[in-house]
């Protein structure tokens, strides 16, 4: 009977040791990973998948490009990806899924989303069980993960001006929540363009000219919801946007110090 419970015992004990050498393990890699970013060469399965399919990166100029890479390779260093209900998570995958985190940052000081160490993919739209309903993504602060239905990130993918993409809609919730969760990577956004945004976000979901229009009705949600939605029209539709809603960009522009319109050269 002793002998169980010392056994028992001597399990508990290596099991915690193989979890704290996991999370110190862990640890270590993302430490490590700004250095690694820098010195390893990026792929070039990685830059063949952003000259096929990723625009904004191709829109870019040559220095930028390197910054990009050096951002996108610092993005899947620092995450674990996790299939659900599927095997493998592609090259493809993870790739469009950081390079949408990094454009969404782009013009930012580069932004990691520390907080959100886990990327759950789905094959297609998923269950809960907690909203009884179908979801196509969501960002879960507590648990620290993002989670995305592939098959929807590439429906806002592959039209890229239809103000309709999940991952960056994704992203945007994440990177504000990464805003105000206290760790090395906090208070990034400017509080004044993130206080105007809200003002905003309140009189054009109660204009009774209906300017809100332009936005799908989902943005008048919440805050949260209505920067998220801006965010899709803001990199998808950036010249429309700025003729309906010209105030609003300009504090996009300044929250996230890039300018679409610009960049993509639309004009
Ligand atoms: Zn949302």
């Amino acid at each position: 009977m002793t002998g169980i419970f010392i056994f028992g015992g001597i399990i508990i004990l290596i099991f915690s040791f193989r979890n704290k050498m996991l999370v110190g393990y862990q640890q270590v890699e993302i430490k490590t990973a700004a250095l690694r970013s820098k010195v390893l060469p990026v792929p070039t399965v990685y830059t063949d998948i952003l000259n096929k399919y990723f625009y904004y990166y191709q829109k870019l100029s040559d220095a930028d490009r390197r910054e990009f890479e050096q951002r996108l390779m610092y993005f899947l260093l620092t995450k674990k990806f996790i299939p659900r209900n599927f095997k493998e998570v592609t090259n493809e995958m993870k790739v469009t899924i950081a390079a949408t985190a990094v454009q969404l940052t782009f013009g930012l000081p580069a932004i990691y989303f520390l907080h959100f160490k886990r990327i759950l993919i789905y094959p297609d739209d998923y269950y809960s069980n907690i909203t009884k309903q179908y979801h196509r993504g969501e960002v879960n602060p507590a648990f620290g993960i993002i989670v995305l239905s592939w098959r929807s990130f590439v429906d806002g993918f592959i039209n890229p001006t239809n103000a309709l993409n999940l991952g960056l809609h994704e992203m945007a919730h994440a990177l504000r929540l990464e805003n105000m969760v206290r760790n090395e990577q906090f208070g990034f956004l400017d509080e004044d363009a993130l206080e105007k945004l809200n003002e905003y976000a309140y009189t054009v979901c109660h204009d009774p000219e209906k300017s809100f229009q332009f936005f799908r009705a989902y943005a008048c949600t919440n805050e949260h919801e209505f920067f998220s939605v801006a965010v899709e029209n803001f990199f998808e539709r950036p010249i429309d946007f700025r003729n309906n809603l010209p105030a609003l960009y300009e504090t996009m522009v300044i929250l996230l110090k890039q300018d679409p319109i610009k960049l993509l050269k639309y004009e």
